[in-house]
């Protein structure tokens, strides 16, 4: 079921699956509850407002929760890769990715009894040194990606990538690559901003992302949000009590007390499914207009 159908674009909710301790700060942590706290917090809300989302779960995460992804699965969600250890994709070699994704695709496969078909990279690191990466993606599986952050940040990022759907070729196939959104405005050339989620959406007035919204709305591009279970829990920072460095503290704080009311307002004014319904919507366009 997708919440609001009718409205005029169909739009993603996606959602990162992972402990935000092991992720961002200590890849040898051991993945702790209070994930499966949160993500449960998550599909409260998503339930309220009869929404179907994607979550790209950390291999990691379904090893030691199993539970967590038969729940999420049996809620109508579809469950995809995160990966497994949440080191980024620049810093394994390919055999060590396609270890990695065979062992989370098998995790969830195994509790779920679907295919695994769709891929986020670990802190969007797919970029122009790695493209090999969907090569090695294809080989394993994945028909769709979601690893592009189609804007040059300091961290991670393309220039000039498309926005939209597009298709990229590989030796093993093609995979369908649907980046998080980025708004363009033509203010001294093209800039763009990136809208879709993190920190950036955590601090952005609702008023702005929903100018974001039409704007892209015009274009024809689905909104396409990305979040973790973690930015629904303004309390999670206070309860970790291990050493981390005040700026980190402020700078992952920011914004997440109003993050789920945005959120929730977003689900409830637009038409929101998963990223698998709105790709098939917009191959079936592109394939009219092929037509025509
Ligand atoms: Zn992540």
């Amino acid at each position: 079921m997708i919440g609001n159908a009718g409205l005029k674009t169909l739009h993603v909710f996606s959602i990162d699956v992972e402990d935000w301790y092991q992720s961002s700060f200590d890849h040898g942590a051991d993945i702790s509850d209070v994930c499966v706290n949160n993500t449960r917090k998550v599909l409260g809300v998503l339930g309220q407002h009869g929404v179907k989302g994607t979550f790209f779960m950390q291999g990691m995460v379904a090893s030691k929760f199993p539970d967590l992804v038969r729940e999420i699965d049996s809620l109508g969600h579809e469950v995809q890769s995160h990966g497994y250890s949440h080191r980024p994709i620049n810093s394994m070699t390919p055999a060590e990715f396609k270890a990695e994704l065979t062992k989370t695709s098998r995790l969830i496969e195994d509790v779920t009894g679907k295919p695994v078909t769709g891929f986020r990279a670990p802190d969007f690191s797919i970029d122009s040194g790695t493209f090999w990466a969907f090569d090695v993606m294809r080989e394993c599986g994945i028909l769709y990606d979601s690893s592009i952050f189609p804007l040059k940040t300091r961290r991670y990022g393309v220039s000039g990538f498309a926005k939209g759907y597009s298709v990229i070729n590989t030796p093993s196939g093609t995979v369908d690559e649907l980046p998080v959104s980025v708004l363009e405005l033509n203010w001294a050339g093209r800039l763009r901003f990136p809208v879709g989620g993190g920190g950036y959406f955590r601090l952005l007035p609702l008023w702005f992302l929903n100018y974001c919204v039409e704007r892209l709305d015009e274009e024809a591009l689905p909104f396409v949000i990305y979040c973790h279970p973690y930015e629904f829990n303004p309390e999670e920072l206070r309860m970790i009590m291990r050493r981390i460095p005040l700026t980190r503290r402020l700078h992952q704080g920011l914004g997440r007390g109003n993050f789920q009311k945005k959120v929730s307002h977003l689900l409830s004014t637009r038409a929101f499914g998963t990223m698998s319904s709105v790709l098939a919507g917009l191959k079936n366009n592109r394939g009219k207009k092929a037509c025509a």
